[in-house]
């Protein structure tokens, strides 16, 4: 069905939690051109508050740009935001939406 092995880029080292398979997600060209071409997937431009993130993404605190992953983001994983090249560790806020937090 829908089984690529494509998560070589993109984030998610760290299996914080094992129990559950994670989604997969296709990621198609999003038009975003602040990073190389072959990149341009794995990043997308935040419409605002309104814009609702999908569980393979997270927004780049540091200059709004949403990161994608393939696969499902989890609280622990590590993810690289090439616009701005800030390193994150993705974990949850009390609402209960993936944020990012920089990494030192
Ligand atoms: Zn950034």
């Amino acid at each position: 069905m829908n089984g690529d092995a494509d998560s070589k880029l993109a984030g998610a080292a760290a299996d914080g939690e094992t129990s559950k398979p994670r989604q997969r997600f296709v990621l198609e060209e999003t038009g975003f051109d602040e990073v190389p071409e072959k990149y341009r997937k794995y990043y997308r431009k935040w419409k605002g508050p309104s814009d609702d993130l999908g569980p393979n993404e997270v927004l780049c605190p540091v200059c709004k740009v949403v990161i994608r992953s393939t696969r499902e983001l989890r609280p622990g994983d590590r993810v690289y935001c090439m616009a701005c090249f800030t390193r994150f560790t993705v974990t949850r806020s009390e609402l209960g939406a993936l944020e990012a937090t920089i990494e030192y």
